[in-house]
């Protein structure tokens, strides 16, 4: 798989369209992080908001 890993966005989700399979890094230039929280105060309030479903 050709996967151009951008080194400064470490990745581990693996079903994600644009996670670089065998590397854990995203492929994407930039991606957006946000919250589905009104006042987060732990990791798991965040989300990566350029998620997409792989089609696999
Ligand atoms: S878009 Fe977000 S979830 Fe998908 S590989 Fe990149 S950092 Fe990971």
């Amino acid at each position: 798989m050709n996967c151009n890993a951008n080194k400064s966005i470490g990745c581990t989700v693996k079903q994600c369209a644009y996670h670089c399979g065998n590397e854990n890094y995203c492929s994407l230039d930039k991606i957006n992080v946000g919250t589905h929280e009104a006042n987060p105060t732990e990791v798991k309030c965040t989300d990566c908001e350029s998620f997409r479903p792989s089609s696999k």
